[in-house]
């Protein structure tokens, strides 16, 4: 961790997930103004405007499965640039919800069910290179594309469990995992 300054630099990072954890970060309510106090927020899709990855981020927290070009990239960037990466809830960790569509067997499958066999009317497949991501063929959870320092396990942890794990890595010591609390899925 960086021991440069006081201040921790802090990203939140949204995959391919509900939003459902970063709005149980964000019931970290009144606690969120002492989290201000002792770290920088970075990157954040509730907390910065900052559209590019930074360099030399302290914690990460990312939410959701690898689902498509576009958060494999982001992951990697997220990775050659943090120190602490936190596989923040069960999409994050197993793929969960997301990754309910690797039982489809592919991309190719999934686009077919969702754009042409379900469709009311106008069955296209969307074709846009550059603006819309290829899927990948499955959803993968991080820790099988890159390293991760920390689970933090929950659809979504609570905001009990994201300050529990925050209070510990911002004094640069490891989370207690208690059972039951820190370490439940679901
Ligand atoms: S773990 Fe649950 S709350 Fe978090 S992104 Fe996945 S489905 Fe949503």
């Amino acid at each position: 961790m960086s021991t440069s300054s006081p201040r921790k630099r802090l990203a939140t990072v949204w995959l391919a997930g509900c939003s459902g954890c970063h709005m149980s970060f964000l019931d970290l309510d009144e606690w969120l103004l002492e989290l201000a106090e002792q770290a920088d927020i970075v990157y954040s899709p509730v907390g910065s405007d900052q559209k590019l990855y930074p360099t030399n981020v302290d914690i990460a927290l990312v939410e959701g499965g690898v689902a498509n070009e576009d958060n494999l990239e982001l992951l990697l960037q997220v990775r050659a640039n943090s120190q602490i990466l936190v596989s923040f809830g069960d999409c994050a960790i197993t793929a969960n919800v997301p990754g309910m569509r690797n039982m489809l067997q592919g991309a190719d499958p999934v686009l077919r069910r969702g754009y042409l066999d379900l469709a009311d009317s106008s069955a296209q497949r969307p074709h846009a290179p550059g603006l819309i991501p290829e899927l990948l063929d499955r959803v993968l959870p991080v820790h099988e594309l890159v390293a991760v320092e920390m689970f933090l396990p929950g659809c979504p942890p609570s905001a009990a469990q994201i300050r529990s794990a925050l209070e510990a890595l911002l004094q640069d010591q490891r989370p207690p995992l208690q059972a039951n609390r820190e370490i439940r899925f679901g």
